[in-house]
């Protein structure tokens, strides 16, 4: 076997520097541009990131690593794993991915515990594997075009199956995988990286089996590229010594989560520069867990603790960025630099520390009482009729409102007539709402770009970038910002919005903020501290703003925390620590709020039945979560829920409108399983991705069904 580059990343993000891919996807969706149009961005960014990732001098370059949408859908197509209806549509790719008029797309879930999301294999007992190998192999032949040798990069067959819930078809998808082996040995590949991330989780036996098996007959095969075995985010635990015992040559760890582990005769690719962060790398630290590696392998690589693909591209691009800040900064390129460094064992220069620590305990003892109690207080003052309706926050972002913010940015608008504009629309939703006849109102949300940047502007400890895109689906990509120092909050930020629309009307408007876990979720964070005493910071700052909004009259706030389920950690013996901090910092955030306060919470996109315990533990009088969309799976597992719930009775993840007795029926199921008195009536989640003649035409069905069933028996 042929020696392993001394330097490489696992992957690298595909989006475009300026997110030229997510322009030539929408161009091509919209009709504007050609399917060949859209292939030249790809084979343009392709062989940017190659000649890039070479002058940096980086000696191992991964391929196959570029996707028009998901690299889990990528394997599906290479395997042939495509739905029977899906083949007749004029691109089954991006019928798999987006759904058509008459075709719902697969299902979409989240990447381990990132904020990507990947598309679910669908495999079923018919599905007949039969590999399609022409994109890993073009990918390949394109670099050489270019003078670059290339390692594919493929999903491996194990976590594939697993992610499909199918691992009982190895035996079947085996074959594929041997023949794309050896395809890949004809065309000359001399190392192929098989991703196998689901191996950091609690295995089974029968999956260690599975592992075992897998790769002792991909190593057994007389004629193939050497096999490195990546796994990520996380520790290997007892799956390595089952990989360790097979023919594999090459064995990933993630040395930043995962402990050092000696694997004797193997090469281990060690994960010293994270890839799911911006710090720069404490050279001390890399250097330390490379030497705790070295002891019996047969040769040490240098790369990342996964695929770059969750950072953003180049730090250069950021001028706004406070100098002490970005001298603790590396996005990919700069990661890369330091894998480079790294390999070559030069690698000095120390970081300049993170500022000072506050530390918070959270209280949550103060203020309110035992449920029963409060849900008596609030009925006295807040006088809702039964089934109450109300939506989770946002109303449709217009284009108009994006141009305003555009505007403002650039100049040409003032902030004051940017305000007067956000007043306008408000009072638009707040007219709206009335007419629709919905009971709790909401202002809309159209201040904010974003639930987590619009709150990072307005704390102290947060930074914002300009161009840190990292993709979170397909064209979709956030800028998460990044949380650096101690979390304060100078001054109020949402108070004066949810003020203005209180004074428009006599109903009660909820106050919008996003709770402590996903701001944290979703930003970079500081690595110095805990992630329970990040949170605390995070909780600390909002339970200001809750009892502001209290003070200002408001009677009803809601603390989304859509992440909680996100954040869960991989292993099950870490999973009760989690859960019991981050409800205490929820409960932190919101138990400042008075007895006759009606909290609010909402999750959505998580298998949140998992988590219903916990999400009951965090004590808020109200939960609304996303359910028409799954087919309401989760009335199944509310019985117990001890609150007021609102199962969501309108999928806003589609354009369709639904009808008066299809909700109906939906509330019907809920008030089987749960007492009227608790039952809510209010979508899945937010409205900001849908159009206003959606949505009206869908709240008053919905508004008039809560209305019907307020009246039978
Ligand atoms: N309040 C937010 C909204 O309505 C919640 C969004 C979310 O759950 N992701 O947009
Ligand atoms: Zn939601």
């Amino acid at each position: 076997m042929s020696e392993f580059p001394a330097s490489t990343v696992l992957g690298y993000p595909r989006i475009g520097p300026n997110r030229e891919l997510k322009r030539a996807l929408e161009a091509y969706w919209d009709g504007r541009s050609t399917r060949e149009e859209l292939e030249r961005t790809g084979a343009e960014l392709r062989a940017a990131t190659w000649n890039r990732l070479a002058e940096l001098g980086l000696a191992g370059l991964p391929s196959n690593t570029f996707s028009l949408y998901d690299q889990v859908l990528d394997t599906a197509v290479l395997l042939g794993a495509v739905p029977e209806r899906y083949l007749e549509a004029d691109d089954p790719y991006f019928a798999m991915a987006r759904g058509t008029q008459g075709l719902p797309p697969l299902r979409m879930t989240k990447w381990f515990d990132t904020n990507y999301h990947y598309l679910v294999p669908e495999i079923g007992p018919e599905t007949v594997f039969k590999l399609d190998a022409a994109k890993p192999l073009s990918e390949v032949r394109e670099a050489r075009a270019l003078g670059h040798e290339t390692r594919p990069v493929i999903l491996g067959p194990v976590t594939f199956l697993l992610l499909a819930g199918a691992l009982d078809r190895l035996a079947d998808v085996l074959p594929c995988y041997e023949e794309l082996l050896g395809a890949l040995a004809a065309e000359g590949v001399a190392w192929v990286q098989l991703d196998e991330p689901a191996l950091v989780a609690d295995r089974a036996p029968a999956e260690l089996d599975a592992v075992r098996a897998a790769y002792d007959r991909l190593g057994g095969l007389a004629v193939r590229p050497g096999l490195f075995v990546a796994s990520y985010f996380g520790d290997l635990g007892e799956s390595l010594p089952v990989l360790a015992a097979t023919p594999v040559e090459a064995i990933g760890l993630d040395l930043v989560r995962g402990q050092a582990h000696s694997v004797p005769g193997k090469i281990v690719v060690a994960g010293v520069v994270s890839g799911r962060d911006v710090w720069r790398t404490s050279p001390e630290l890399a250097l330390a867990r490379l030497r705790a590696v070295s002891d019996q392998a047969a040769q040490v690589v240098v790369s990342t603790s996964c695929s770059l693909q969750h950072v953003p591209y180049d730090l250069d691009a950021e001028d706004d960025l406070d100098p002490a800040l970005r001298a603790r900064l590396a996005f990919a390129e700069q990661k890369v630099a330091e894998v480079v460094a790294l390999s070559g064992r030069e690698f000095t220069g120390t970081a300049p520390a993170a500022p000072s620590v506050e530390l918070i305990e959270p209280v949550v003892v103060e203020g309110r009482g035992p449920y029963q109690a409060r849900a008596a207080a609030q009925a006295e003052h807040l006088r809702l009729p039964a089934l109450p309706t109300t939506t989770i926050g946002s109303f449709p972002q217009t284009g108009e409102l994006r141009a305003a913010r555009a505007a403002v940015a650039a100049g040409t608008l003032s902030q004051a007539g940017y305000e007067r504009r956000v007043e306008q629309e408000i009072e638009h939703v707040i007219r709206l709402q009335e007419r629709l006849g919905l009971d709790v109102l909401v202002h809309g949300e159209p201040e904010r770009n974003d639930m987590v940047q619009y709150f990072a502007e307005h704390l102290d400890g947060f930074a914002v970038t300009r161009n840190g895109w990292v993709q979170s689906y397909g064209s979709r990509c956030t800028r998460p910002p990044i949380l650096h120092g101690d979390v304060s909050r100078p001054e109020p930020i949402t108070v004066r919005w949810a003020r203005y629309a209180q004074s428009l009307t006599d109903r009660h408007v909820k106050g919008m903020l996003t709770g402590p876990v996903t701001i944290v979720a979703w930003s970079f964070v500081r690595d110095d501290l805990p992630l329970r005493d990040v949170v605390l910071q995070v909780a600390d700052a909002v339970r200001e703003e809750v009892r502001d909004l209290e003070a200002a009259g408001i009677s009803i706030i809601q603390v989304d925390e859509p992440a909680l389920r996100e954040l869960l950690p991989l292993r099950r013996s870490s999973q009760e620590a989690y859960l019991e901090w981050a409800v205490a910092a929820y409960r932190h955030a919101t138990a400042g709020a008075g007895d006759r306060t009606q909290i609010h919470t909402h999750l959505c996109y998580s298998d949140a039945d998992q988590i219903l315990a916990a999400i009951d533990g965090l004590d808020a009088d109200v939960t609304t979560i996303e359910s028409a969309r799954s087919g309401a799976r989760i009335l199944g597992a509310v019985s117990s829920f001890g609150r007021g719930l609102g199962p969501g009775v309108y999928d806003i993840h589609s354009p369709r409108v639904p009808g008066e007795d299809e909700v109906e029926r939906l509330l019907r199921a809920t008030l089987e399983v749960l007492p009227r008195e608790r039952v809510w009536v209010n979508p899945d989640c937010g409205l900001k991705t849908r159009t206003y003649e959606q949505v009206e035409a869908a709240l008053a069905n919905v508004v008039s069904a809560a209305h019907r069933l307020r009246q039978a028996p």
